[in-house]
């Protein structure tokens, strides 16, 4: 194994931030044998809720899940198109898929990487259902334009999340524009659990209900199965887990806002590097700082022999991936996803990173360009 001197994140520095409260939670789970339901998520369901601004949080087992759990829950079946970005992690497209749905990519733009509004309307037909922004890299998507664009045509919509704890779009937090939202609690989200954890948010309380019964067998009462649904909960350890970070996602998230904002500085003007571009009105919580560049696979090996991990987030966009070959699509139907592709590179971001580390990685990247 290779360490690094500066890793792309460090979980563990988190922990030992925060130990003493994640190990009394650990204990008290224990102690009370609440491993499943019980106290702890519904702590955390009502707390998560609230710090969002929402009336009703349904956790369930992973990010993927609960994309699958609303898409279920909002009627998705055979021959229902999904409008979702380009450029993304396979969990958005897939679970239109698994829900029994058709996938129909719109574009990415190459300045937020969000999906592109102006793209949008020429890939709605008379079976359109809904749409899917994905708040990607911790930027919201245009939920202006998404949200005028679902009312002209009667669909619905489902925001992606897991990578924007805490964002805001016009001052107002992401999760609460569309239908509902879905949050990945994976590890290294900018909100993470010690292994996976997800939830949906709403204020649709019959949309609620029907998600809660999918994510529990199909019924909120044991041994009631009104409809046939899966097993995808949230487990006491993650939930207790998830209640103690919740306490300090706001500092870990202004954090990560202040590490961009010097990364941003000290990489200014360097000739050839394309630096992370937030639209007005949208606050970025910077789960990914995103650069990017053409000779990308150079410079992030370039950044390994100097000791910083980097990663690529996505190397392929979803419509060139061999999972969607069935649709046949070429580069030119989606330039902008196939350009940021192999332009794209995540340089190491988490709350704890140093401001020694920060230096180092930013005087690498002007090495590689000297
Ligand atoms: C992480 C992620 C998911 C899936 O979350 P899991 O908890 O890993 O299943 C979905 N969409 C996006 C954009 C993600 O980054």
């Amino acid at each position: 194994m290779t360490t690094f001197k500066v890793p792309f994140a460090d979980l563990y520095a988190q922990y030992l931030s925060v130990k003493d409260e994640i190990d009394s939670a650990i204990a008290q789970v224990i102690r009370s044998s609440a491993f499943i339901r019980g106290p702890m998520v519904t702590e955390f369901e009502a707390g998560f809720a609230e710090k969002m601004g929402v009336r009703h949080c349904v956790s369930c087992a992973n990010g993927t899940d609960a994309l699958y759990i609303a898409l279920r829950a909002l009627g998705v079946g055979a021959g229902d198109e999904v409008i979702v970005p380009a450029h993304s992690w396979i969990s958005t497209s897939a679970s239109v898929t698994q829900a029994g749905g058709s996938v129909v990519f719109a574009d990415t733009d190459g300045f937020t990487y969000t999906i592109d509004p102006s793209r949008i309307e020429e890939k709605i037909t008379s079976r359109t259902v809904g749409i899917v922004p994905v708040h990607l890299y911790g930027q919201p998507a245009d939920m202006d334009a998404v949200m005028a664009i679902a009312r002209r045509h009667g669909l619905w919509v489902l925001e992606d999340c897991a990578q924007a704890h805490l964002a805001r779009f016009g001052g107002r937090s992401v999760g609460t524009f569309g239908s509902v939202a879905a949050f990945s609690f994976y590890p290294g989200k900018n909100l993470g659990a010690m292994g996976d954890g997800g939830a949906l948010l709403t204020n649709d309380q019959t949309l609620a209900e029907q998600m809660a019964r999918l994510a529990r067998h199909g019924g909120l009462i044991k041994g009631e199965h009104v409809i046939e649904g899966i097993n995808s909960r949230l487990d006491g350890l993650q939930a207790a887990i998830l209640s103690v970070k919740l306490r300090h996602l706001a500092t870990w998230t202004l954090r990560r806002q202040r590490v961009a904002t010097e990364y941003s500085r000290l990489l200014a003007g360097i000739e050839g590097l394309l630096l992370p571009q937030v639209a007005a009105g949208r606050e970025h919580v910077y789960h990914l700082y995103v650069v990017g560049h053409a000779r990308r696979d150079e410079l992030a090996q370039y950044l390994s022999s100097h000791g910083i991990q980097t990663v690529i987030n996505y190397p392929v966009a979803l419509p060139f991936l061999p999972a969607y070959t069935r649709l046949r699509h070429r580069p030119e139907d989606f330039p902008d996803a196939h350009s940021n592709q192999s332009r794209v590179l995540s340089l190491p971001m988490f709350a704890e990173i140093t401001d020694a580390q920060i230096s180092m990685v930013a005087e690498a990247v002007r090495g590689f360009a000297a």
